[in-house]
């Protein structure tokens, strides 16, 4: 592992203890500094003041209730930050050799990579896994890309792919990035799962796979996933899973034991990593056999000496889809929470997640209305139609919930429920803190009906107070 010192003076490569790299050429003297440059100087408790106030503006899950559906907002052990620092895997440089000279620095890397895809594999019950997404949206071009690699090779035409309407916004842009003219399949109102009788006239042989999120996005299993891929399979259309959250089901249901033939999991929905904003994921993608041929290079074989090496001889590879190991960060931390909970804990966990879920739902369904009243799995949907009748919108509900100290559930989606509201505790959150979140939902139902200009107005008590979106929309100016 090779560290540059940046000073003026000594431009030399620094060799890290333990590593036989050689020290590279010196930068061209052409591209040195003759002058330090001239950068601004702060006294570290500017520093240290600047920084802290920036993290206390900040609203994160190791500083209150995050409940965003969808989105899996759960604590994540800080042991696995410390591992995912350990030098030896912190510092690593992807450029590495894998055998040869520090050969044996990666070796450690390599068989992290490939006993996660073995544990996956079990998990799911699938054939094989990459690790290269970088997200679940990541995972699911990719996973539409095997499609299309899949049908080309059997000279299929087939251009359509048929994604359920409650489906995340993902899914049809993974499918037409991939090439695929997509179709929505209804969902049924009584049971909330999708219309089995309308997919089956939907299917033709243009097909080329239907995309199923299950538990879907309003939080309901659907038991009959096993008869939609056989449906599919008739017409040799493939079956893709949207397993980001996987962490409902893990230990309880596998996809690949369904018929599933291709499905990604977020690991930093379902296993550990602190995410949002965008970032950090990994969106790992299993196949069944028929579809292991086209996976992305590299894959990380293991050799009959038992050491590791990254193989791009892969003929019907899609390619390349991510530089090196994938998020390797995030995939190292998924490894550590595996076999820090174990099998039986993975099943606590996603049994635990099931009991808070349904918890909130049932304190909750007598003065929020529930468009779905079904067992939810991880999360469940409410609707502000009860509320709307004092002009009270599901956006002033969540802003509310800022002024209760809590962050605001997903609002408005999934796009089939009106002023939806989709709440999802996880299962690191104790039955106090699900006690005054409901107890905080309740204020604000009553509120709405006897203040509802409050509502309107809130938050009132944070930092900053809401924004006027119309005028926020209209004047922005990007060229400021
Ligand atoms: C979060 C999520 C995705 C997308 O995952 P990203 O990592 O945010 O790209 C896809 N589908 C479902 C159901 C999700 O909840």
């Amino acid at each position: 592992m090779v560290i540059f010192d940046k000073s003026v003076e000594g431009r030399r490569g620094v060799v890290l203890p333990g590593c036989d790299v050689q020290e590279p050429d010196a930068i061209p003297a052409g591209y040195c500094r003759k002058q330090p440059a001239e950068l601004c100087e702060l006294s570290e408790l500017d520093v240290i003041r600047h920084f802290t106030a920036l993290s206390r503006k900040n609203f994160g899950v190791d500083n209150g209730f995050y409940p965003l559906g969808s989105c899996t907002m759960k604590y994540n052990p800080k042991a696995l930050e410390v591992i995912a620092g350990i030098d030896g895997f912190a510092r690593l440089h992807p450029f590495l050799p894998q055998l040869r000279h520090g050969g044996m620095l990666v070796q450690g890397a390599l068989r992290v990579v490939w006993e996660l895809e073995k544990l996956l594999c079990e998990i799911t019950g699938m054939t094989a896994c990459t690790m290269q997404p970088l997200a679940g949206a990541h995972g699911e071009l990719t996973g539409m890309m095997l499609v299309a690699a899949y049908h080309r090779k059997k000279g299929n035409r087939k251009k359509i792919v048929l994604i359920p309407d409650e489906a995340h916004g993902t899914n049809p842009s993974s499918a037409a990035i991939a090439g695929f003219e997509t179709r929505p399949v209804p969902t049924c109102q009584s049971s909330g799962m999708l219309d089995i009788a309308a997919l089956e006239k939907l299917l033709t042989d243009e097909v080329a796979a239907i995309m199923v999120t299950n538990p879907n996005t309003l939080g309901i299993f659907n038991s009959k996933i096993e008869r939609v891929a056989e449906i599919a399979h008739r017409h040799d259309a493939l079956v893709y899973y949207d397993g980001a959250n996987l962490n409902a089901i893990m230990g309880r249901f596998r996809p690949g034991d369904a018929g599933i033939d291709v499905m990604h999991m977020n690991l930093h929905k379902t296993f550990a990593t602190p995410h949002g904003g965008g970032g950090p994921g990994a969106g790992p993608v299993a196949v069944r056999e028929n579809l292991e041929q086209f996976l992305p290079v590299s894959r990380v074989i293991k050799r009959s000496d038992n050491t590791y090496q990254l193989d791009y001889d892969r003929p019907d590879s899609i390619g390349y889809i991510a530089p090196f190991y994938g998020n390797f960060s995030v995939c190292l931390k998924a490894y550590a929470y595996i076999l820090l909970l174990g099998g039986k804990g993975l099943k606590e966990a996603s049994e635990t997640a099931v009991l808070n879920a349904n918890y909130l739902m049932h304190k909750l369904k007598d003065i929020y209305d529930l468009p779905y009243p079904k067992t939810c799995m991880h999360e469940f949907v409410l609707s502000a139609k009860k509320q709307m009748a004092n002009d009270v919108h599901a956006t002033d509900i969540a802003k509310a919930l800022i002024d209760e100290g809590f962050h605001p559930m997903t609002v408005y989606f999934p796009l089939i429920v009106k002023e939806a509201m989709m709440i999802e505790p996880t299962e690191t959150e104790s039955k106090e803190t699900l006690d005054r979140f409901i107890a905080a939902m309740r204020r604000i139902a009553e509120t709405a009906q006897s203040d509802p200009d409050q509502l309107r107005a809130a938050p009132v008590t944070s930092p900053v107070c809401r924004p006027d979106e119309v005028k926020a929309a209209r004047d922005m100016d990007f060229s400021a």
